[in-house]
């Protein structure tokens, strides 16, 4: 007899598990459909022996010293700071969009006050923007628009921005400084063995119990328990009745170099040019010392159900409307706790999940 079942065993489901075990002695079975813990943030190495990321780059950052400081009793960190280029006609230019970035793009000075009265100046003061594109368009102008985002929105979404919620665009930073830095949270940081050995050590506990290569629906009822936290697609629990939720999914494609270093920072993004939106270089990342390097390609495609994995959800009103019913059923099972990024169908980044796996003690 279990206390609580937890489907998935990614970063939410584990952070459930460990905080329910340790804080409140209840007994845990998790359960997880793939064969290696960690969802979507697994790191492993890789056969020449470099660390690499299975589905992507994953840098941690928070605002939330609540968070920070409770995975820090499971690693150390290593201090590092996110930067991205984007390849722009032939240049790597600076990115988010600030200072360098137009000194880069337009080939001369700016000052803070210039690049705001240039930004003012190109800007298309659009009321309330409808879509992805006029946010962008309202917020930074058609030039910087049509440079970074028009390509990029159509190869990530496969959706032309302007058929995409204004949201999408509407948090992307452009900076009247010389900050490159991609995040701006308090606490940045790599675990310094890593993210699969961190989950390992969150997973070590008497009272947690781990069931790999399982669909829970296959299980579930040999299983005794009293209450379950689901972290896996809620369109799923509920046999699709309102229809599947669309997601995008991504292929990564690793190549292994006989080179040291193949560029110069972790990311590089890829607006305009080529099918895929970004590369990756891990050791930039990880800090790891090799005469090899490995990079990853990520070439977006669309979600198939059980053929890939699903990584972001579509941003339409029509796929929010059909998550609100999911979401309405869902909130009528007492016993039932739905979070973390497929649950809830919203893209969340790592810190949000722990601190909503924190949150489960209050449910349970
Ligand atoms: C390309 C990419 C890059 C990212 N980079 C960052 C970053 O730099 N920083 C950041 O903070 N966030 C990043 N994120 C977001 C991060 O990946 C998520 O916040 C995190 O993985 C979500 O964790 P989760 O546990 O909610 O979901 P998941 O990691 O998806 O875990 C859910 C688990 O449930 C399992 N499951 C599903 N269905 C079943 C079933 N029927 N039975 C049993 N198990 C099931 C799945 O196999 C999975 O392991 C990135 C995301 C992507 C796609």
């Amino acid at each position: 007899m279990y206390d609580v079942c937890i489907v998935g065993a990614g970063i939410t489901g584990i952070t459930a598990a460990a905080v329910l075990a340790r804080e409140m002695n209840k007994r845990v079975i998790i359960v997880e459909k793939r064969e290696h813990i960690g969802g979507n943030c697994y790191d492993y190495y890789n056969g020449v022996g470099i660390l690499v990321h299975k589905y992507g780059p994953h840098i941690f950052h928070t605002k939330y010293k609540k968070v920070w400081d409770y995975l820090s009793n499971f690693t150390k960190w290593l201090p590092y700071t996110h930067k991205v280029l984007a390849f722009v006609d032939g240049k790597l230019v600076s990115f988010p969009v600030n200072i360098k970035t137009l000194e880069q793009l337009l080939e001369r000075h700016f000052t803070e006050g210039e690049m705001q009265s240039w930004v003012e100046k190109n800007r298309v003061p659009i009321e309330k923007p409808k879509n992805a594109e006029d946010m962008v368009v309202a917020r930074m102008g058609r030039f910087l628009y049509e440079t970074f985002f028009k390509n990029y929105t159509l190869k990530q979404w496969g959706i032309e921005a302007k058929k995409l919620s204004p949201d999408v665009t509407a948090r992307i930073p452009i900076r009247f400084n010389r900050d490159d830095r991609y995040f701006t949270d308090p606490y940045q940081g790599i675990p310094k063995d890593g993210y699969t050995k961190m989950f390992e050590r969150m997973l070590n506990h008497k009272n947690i119990e781990l069931v790999l290569n399982t669909d829970y629906k296959n299980v579930i009822n040999d299983i005794k328990f009293n209450k379950m936290v689901y972290t896996g697609p809620i369109d799923y629990f509920f046999d699709y009745q309102f229809g599947p939720l669309p997601y995008r999914s991504l292929n990564f494609a690793f190549k292994t170099l006989n080179q040291e270093w193949f560029q110069p920072v972790a990311v590089v993004n890829y607006p305009n040019e080529f099918d895929f939106t970004r590369i990756t270089e891990f050791k930039h990342i990880t800090g790891q010392k090799h005469s090899q390097t490995s990079i990853c390609y990520e070439y977006p495609q669309d979600h198939v159900i059980d053929k890939n994995v699903p990584c972001y959800p579509i941003p339409k009103k029509e796929t929010q409307e059909m998550y609100e019913k999911y979401k309405n059923r869902a909130k009528k099972l007492k016993t039932v706790f739905f979070i973390g990024r497929l649950a809830e169908y919203k893209y969340l980044n790592m810190d949000v999940c722990v601190k909503r796996g924190m949150e489960s003690i209050k449910m349970i």
